[in-house]
Parts: C-alpha cells; sequence; structure tokens
C-alpha cells in the first residue's frame, strides 16, 4: 500500500521539507510506494525577510513571492486549499474546498498569523513590518516622514525574527543620519521584559549600541491600548508615550486548527524539542514557527528542522529507527544600520556570541536573501 506523507504549509520549512523528501524518497516516490503532498493555502510562496527593505524602498513585495509549482519537485503533489480540521485519531484532514484526505505522517509546518486586534487601538493606530500590506503602508507613511517621534514597540512575544525589531531601529536611525534628519526625529524602543531582547547576550551586545545611536529605551513596556486619536501608547505599568509614527511587533499566534486537534497552545504544536514530534498524536511532527521548541521563530530553524523530519520521515518509511535530531541550531544575521550587519548562530547548548559589525556581513545578509530561492528549491 502507498504510504502518504502530507506537509501541511508551504512555507520555507513546508517547501524545504518536500523537496528533501523527493530527494530522500526518490526509488520510493518512482515505484509508487510513497506518496508528498504539500498543502498550502494559496499558489505562491512569500518569504517575509524581505519585508525588512520594504519599508525603506529597497525592496518591493513582489521581491518576497514565488509560485509554489516552480519551487518544489514535481515528484510531490501540490495541492492548493486550506486546511480546516485535523483529526489526528482518525489520521484525516478536512479541506476548504476539497474532500477530506487521510494521512499515514503529518507534518504541520503552518507559520504564525498575527493577532494586532488584541491590543484595542493597534490595528488603528499602528503600522507594522511584518506583514506585506503593512510592510507597504508604512513605506508610504515612511518616506514623507522628516520630523517627530517614532516609537517602535515589540508588543507581542514569541514573535518572527525577535532580531528584526533590532534590525529596524538600527536601520532607522541609520537612514535619518544619512538623510541629516536625525536630529529632527526621536526613536523610541519597547520591549515587555527588563531588557531589549529575549535572549541575554543578544540584549547585553544591543543595548550599547542603541545608547551610543541615541535610541531611547523603554523595557518592561507590556502595551496595553493605543489611542490613535490622542497618538498615544500605553503600557500595563502605567508607562504611556506619545508618537508620530507607532511601528509595532504585533501579538503573534499560530493557526486555529492546532489548538482544534489538542496539539498545543495558542497554535504552536508541543513537540519533543530534539524529535520535533508531536507530544500529543503519533505519527505527527511539526516544524518551523509551528513547533513550540523554544528556539527562535526563524526561516533558518526552520530550514534546519526540515532536514531533521525528512530524515526521520524517510528511516520510517523504510522501517529503520529514526536517529536524526535537532540541535537548536539558528543562524541570523542581523542589520545595524543600512549599510553594516553583525551574524550570530548558536544552539541548544552554545549561547550566541554576536560578530563585530561589518559592510561584509551586510552584504552576506543581502546575498543570503537572494540565494534563499535557490535553498528552497533544496540547492544550496
Ligand atoms: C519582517 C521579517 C523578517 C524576517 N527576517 C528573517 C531573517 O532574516 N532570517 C530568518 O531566518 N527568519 C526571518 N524571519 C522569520 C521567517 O520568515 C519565519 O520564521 C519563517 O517564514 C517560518 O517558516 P515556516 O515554514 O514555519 O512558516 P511560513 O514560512 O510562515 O509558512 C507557513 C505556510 O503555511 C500556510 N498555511 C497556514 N495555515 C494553513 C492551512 N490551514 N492550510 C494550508 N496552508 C496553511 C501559510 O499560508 C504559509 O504559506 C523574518 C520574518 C519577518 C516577518
Amino acid at each position: 500500500m502507498t504510504e502518504r506523507i502530507v506537509i501541511v504549509g508551504g512555507g520555507t520549512g513546508g517547501s524545504v521539507l518536500a523537496n528533501d523528501l523527493a530527494d530522500r524518497l526518490e526509488p520510493e516516490l518512482d515505484a509508487g510506494d510513497v506518496e508528498v503532498i504539500l498543502v498550502n493555502d494559496g499558489p505562491e510562496q512569500v518569504y517575509k525577510p524581505v519585508w525588512l527593505y520594504v519599508p525603506f524602498g529597497q525592496r518591493e513585495p513582489a521581491d518576497g513571492r514565488r509560485r509554489l509549482d516552480e519551487l518544489v519537485d514535481d515528484a510531490v503533489d501540490l495541492r492548493i486549499d486550506r486546511v480546516s480540521d485535523v483529526d489526528t485519531d482518525a489520521k484525516r484532514l478536512r479541506f476548504d474546498d476539497g474532500p477530506s484526505m487521510e494521512y499515514d505522517y503529518l507534518v504541520l509546518a503552518t507559520g504564525s498569523t498575527l493577532e494586532p486586534e488584541r491590543i484595542p487601538g493597534l490595528a488603528e493606530g499602528g503600522h507594522d513590518y511584518y506583514s506585506e500590506s503593512g510592510a507597504t503602508e508604512l513605506r508610504d507613511e515612511l518616506l514623507s516622514f522628516t520630523e517627530g517621534e517614532i516609537v517602535l514597540s515589540v508588543v507581542g512575544t514569541p514573535h518572527m525574527c525577535p532580531a528584526a525589531p533590532l534590525e529596524f531601529v538600527f536601520m532607522i536611525d541609520d537612514w535619518f543620519r544619512k538623510r541629516g534628519l536625525r536630529e529632527d526625529v526621536e526613536v523610541t524602543y519597547t520591549y515587555p521584559i527588563q531588557r531589549v531582547h529575549g535572549n541575554p547576550h543578544i540584549a547585553e551586545w544591543a543595548r550599547p549600541i542603541m545608547d551610543e545611536r541615541g535610541i531611547d529605551v523603554e523595557t518592561f513596556f507590556n502595551a496595553e491600548s493605543v489611542d490613535p486619536d490622542a497618538g498615544t501608547i500605553t503600557s500595563m505599568e502605567g508607562t504611556e508615550l506619545g508618537y508620530d509614527l507607532l511601528v509595532s511587533i504585533p501579538p503573534h499566534a499560530g493557526v486555529d486548527l492546532i489548538e482544534e486537534a489538542g496539539l498545543g497552545d495558542d497554535g504552536w504544536v508541543d513537540v519533543n524539542k530534539h524529535t520535533l514530534e508531536a507530544e500529543a498524536a503519533d505519527d505527527v511532527y511539526a516544524l518551523g514557527d509551528t513547533a513550540a521548541t523554544g528556539v527562535p521563530n526563524a526561516g533558518s530553524v526552520a530550514h534546519y528542522q526540515a532536514g531533521v523530519v525528512g530524515e526521520r520521515l524517510a528511516s520510517d518509511d523504510r522501517g529503520r529507527p529514526a536517529t536524526a535530531t535537532y540541535d537548536g541550531k539558528t543562524l541570523c544575521f542581523i542589520e545595524t544600520g543600512m549599510d553594516a550587519a553583525s551574524f550570530v548562530e548558536f544552539d541548544y547548548e552554545n549561547p550566541p556570541s554576536p560578530a563585530p559589525p561589518s559592510q561584509k556581513l551586510h552584504w552576506s545578509k543581502l546575498a543570503y536573501n537572494e540565494s534563499y530561492w535557490l535553498t528552497a528549491r533544496g540547492l544550496l
């Protein structure tokens, strides 16, 4: 009987895994012993790191989109539909449009969603660069902004790319400086805990740079509400900040069907952080943002995890013990201005130690972004 592996989500993790399996299981796929089905709720893949550059007019939103049928190996069946329900007892998926489908193995790679509506006034009063429409609207605001108070508020954690809020304030500082406008623009950064980043090593590295650049910092700032008419954001701790332009990292969650399937809270799947197997169901894996491993929600993480899940699924399929494990590996370039960046690499055992910022690392980040589409195809 043909064994069916279904991957839900054709973002970074899902597409890298689909191509990985097409490669590893080529003989079984050719023989019809296995089928790999990738389900995505749209025909295109979106590469979100491009959005960081859109507000500065350096990239177009279309640079971050490619057709999935051009990215995924022909041996993979691509189904464009939204999964509406997962029944892990019956091993069955339901869809918005098409008929239901049974699976032997299921991989959830459904990513993160934004929930600005959790904070009253945020959707109306704040801008973001964590969505394509948000980044485009922010570009329109920013290009005509020449003086006043910009507040970057990290409202919800965990969120995608924990370094991106730091990158944004470093870039905005440099962007206005290079245009001779920095003295007319105040920049304030808020973070919910007592430091400027969740990881203490990155926080310790970033804080002196912020102080040096005159970026004001408000820690212990858990946003409670935004008043768009008054132009204020207020924290649960009782601090009120005025703004002319509010940029937020909105609260994040995973997709609803995960909680409904009993796989974890807030849409994040509870997994074994080494094997990436779901705690609450057999033959279910999760990877990327969806997997609650405690490491950053980053494309590099999704990529490394896809390799582990691919190897484990191929071993299972061949009746061999699955031995591949994920060690927490995370890689991240951090822009420190418009033409300099740092770099960190860490895992469960080894903390990050940010590299001295350089132009070379900035170009490496841009090259990494450009070569992403080869990575997604499994060519790098
Ligand atoms: C501004 C910004 C900058 C970033 N910069 C970096 C960076 O420099 N480096 C880095 O490593 N990471 C970066 N990231 C984070 C990175 O983009 C994400 O962590 C990564 O995309 C996660 O991959 P994923 O496969 O888990 O999810 P995604 O890539 O989000 O893919 C999930 C897919 O699942 C689909 N889907 C969801 N629900 C369903 C359903 N019910 N049925 C069918 N399909 C569904 C979605 O449409 C989507 O295609 C950045 C993110 C942002 C927002």
